[in-house]
């Protein structure tokens, strides 16, 4: 499933053609018994009309099993065969229904888990590029217009199939000079509705487009609501979700009004045939070569003939539809994973990092240059620069998110290239200044890396990460809800509790980028003095823009526009001028500022 191929209908009804199978010999018997119907109701019509002489010898003799051979109980074996004949076929499309629609849905099911798999496994390059809410759509819309297809038009292509097949041979049986007049039209029919599907194709594209740029601004704005409010701009974001959604609504009555045209259109040909055939019909039974019960025959069997030709603009379009959705889901099945591991590792990490001569680019210029540093297990280390310097894309360079282009970067002595993906990500842990959390109970999101994590351990990591009176204070403890259905946490307790979720994963080497931003000072010198106490158990990684979470780590490494400007321990640095020297002084000036600040408050 993992490799599941959908660039075209074919390869993905794999495994479920044998369904289809027997959806088609369904449909058979659909329509062989749906077809005999009209076929002894005519001919109970010429009795009524003719006298028992013109009805069927096979109804006439099982009328006489049970009684005298009359017009009577011909005609009331006649209506027992309709019922039973029209029960049986509806029987037939019943199954015929449910095998499709079986099959369709477990097809459906295997898209968007193959989708699902796929973007865990895409590399992080992909999630640049993309845009979120096309994915959602991708994986929902496009997957159920496939869905849809499957389900109902593949079943009506080859109904409109096995009825030309084998309906118009008994219209020429019947009458062939009839025949050939109930096909006049058929032509500018299908004309019709292939014109139809041309037209409709590009502007069904379209659509499908303005309303994935719909879903996405739409989902932009939510996720980004914050900035948006912060910046005074939801009158701007208003007209533009405004514009698109008039836009989708412009497109969607472009659609409904071609579909409108196409339906008048056609109900206009399919009544001049009825009328044809009807008129005509009437001229032979007046001359005698037909009789009233086969015309009564003919007019059905036509109109069995006409309904798939007129749905066939339809079918055309749901095709083309279901041919551009899968068109959307193939372009994510086919986007490149990120590259095998080719070591498999076992135990845990020591946390020693190497890095090389590294050299990172995302587009031309690089981000990271020729980056050399020798982390040690265990060791703290602070990472201090302006926004831009590329501290994240050095954590991005570790976690095996982006490849690195030149030199390298050695987990342990290994090539982090070479290791396992999975493997690696164990042995990291990074806190981010956003934490993500679900919304699920404080337990379920502290325990995501180590489900069966034992209790005094999880009571050690809410304390390290000064969370525990939080949660004490929650109703519910440990089992409050985060997010809509619960608790909203503040920005501190959010990066709190992420930083106790990361701890009790215990992991060789931890991250905090920039994750104590929000956190109060006070409660930053508790978090980081229960870190000092764990000291040697992990590597450690502070990026920080406040000097007091990097004064204590063991080294202080400033970056600057990729490389590093200085390193060595806060002493060291606060005495050697340079960039460290001069954050050291805005930062005293900006405290001394605040305090001023404050004790004015408290004085006035
Ligand atoms: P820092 O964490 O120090 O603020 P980053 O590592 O985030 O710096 O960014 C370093 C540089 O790389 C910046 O110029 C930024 O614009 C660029 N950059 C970051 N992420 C990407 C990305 N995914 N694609 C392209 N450029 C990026």
């Amino acid at each position: 499933m993992d490799n599941m191929k959908a660039d075209n209908l074919w390869h993905i009804t794999r495994g479920e053609r044998l369904k289809y199978l027997g959806a088609t010999l369904a449909m058979a018997g659909t329509n062989i018994f749906l077809f005999s119907a009209p076929v002894v109701g005519g001919a109970a019509i010429d009795v009524v009309d003719q006298g028992l002489a013109a009805g069927h010898s096979v109804v006439r003799d099982v009328a006489s099993a049970f009684a005298d051979a009359t017009p009577a109980s011909y005609l009331l074996v006649a209506a027992a065969l309709v019922l039973l004949l029209t029960g049986v076929g509806g029987l037939f499309l019943y199954v015929r229904g449910r095998l499709a629609a079986l099959a369709s849905e477990a097809i459906a099911r295997r898209l968007r888990e193959a989708l699902y798999r796929r973007l865990h496994d895409v590399t992080a390059r992909f999630y640049d590029a993309a845009d979120t809410g096309d994915l959602v759509q991708r994986c929902s819309s496009d997957v159920e217009t496939v869905r849809v297809f499957l389900a109902t038009d593949i079943i009506e292509i080859g109904r409109a199939i096995m009825l030309v097949v084998c309906v118009v041979p008994v219209l020429f049986l019947i009458h062939s000079q009839l025949a050939w007049l109930s096909l006049v039209l058929m032509p500018f029919l299908a004309l019709g509705a292939y014109l139809f599907f041309a037209r409709v194709k590009s502007v069904y594209q379209l659509t499908d487009e303005a309303e994935a740029a719909m879903t996405a601004t739409l989902q932009e704005n939510l996720t980004g609501i914050r900035v948006v409010r912060a910046f005074a701009r939801q009158n701007y974001e208003i007209s533009k979700f405004g514009a698109r959604n008039a836009n989708f609504r412009d497109l969607n009555n472009r659609l409904i009004r071609l579909m409108g045209l196409y339906w008048g259109t056609s109900d206009f040909f399919a009544m001049m045939q009825i009328g044809i055939v009807l008129f005509a019909g009437a001229h032979f039974i007046v001359v005698g070569s037909l009789t009233i019960g086969e015309l009564f025959t003919f007019m059905t069997c036509e109109s069995m003939v006409i309904w798939p030709v007129r749905q066939l603009g339809r079918v055309l379009t749901d095709s083309g539809k279901a041919v551009v959705s899968l068109g959307r889901i193939n372009d994510v099945l086919i986007e490149a994973k990120e590259a095998p591991a080719r070591i498999p590792v076992g135990q845990r990490a020591q946390g020693e990092i190497d890095i090389e001569d590294l050299t990172l680019s995302y587009d031309d210029s690089p981000v990271l240059s020729d980056l050399n540093l020798h982390i040690r297990a265990g060791e703290t280390l602070a990472l201090v620069g302006p926004p831009g310097s590329g501290k994240s894309t050095l954590i991005r360079a570790l976690l095996r998110l982006y490849p690195y282009s030149q030199g390298s970067l050695k987990l342990d002595g290994e090539e982090i290239a070479d290791l396992d993906r999975h493997w690696l990500r164990q042995q990291i842990a990074v806190v981010m200044q956003e934490p993500f959390l679900y919304s699920r109970s404080i337990r379920d999101n502290l325990t995501i890396g180590r489900p069966h994590a034992p209790e005094p351990e999880v009571l050690r990591a809410v304390s390290d990460a000064a969370i525990a009176g939080s949660i004490e204070r929650f109703p519910n403890g440990f089992e409050e809800m985060v997010g809509e259905r619960g608790v909203t946490l503040s920005g501190g307790q959010r990066q709190r509790l992420a930083l106790a979720r990361a701890l009790l994963k215990d992991p060789p080497v931890l991250v905090l980028d920039d994750s104590l931003s929000a956190v109060d000072t006070g409660t930053e010198g508790q978090i980081l003095s229960a870190l000092a106490k764990r000291k040697g158990r992990h590597t450690t990684i502070i990026i920080a823009h406040r000097l007091s979470s990097v004064i204590d780590a063991d080294r202080i490494v400033v970056l600057q526009e990729g490389r590093i400007a200085q390193m060595g321990t806060h002493n060291q640095l606060a005495s050697t001028p340079g960039p460290y020297q001069r954050l050291c002084e805005i930062q005293g000036a900006l405290d001394a500022s605040i305090a001023e600040d404050i004790s004015e408050e408290i004085t006035s």
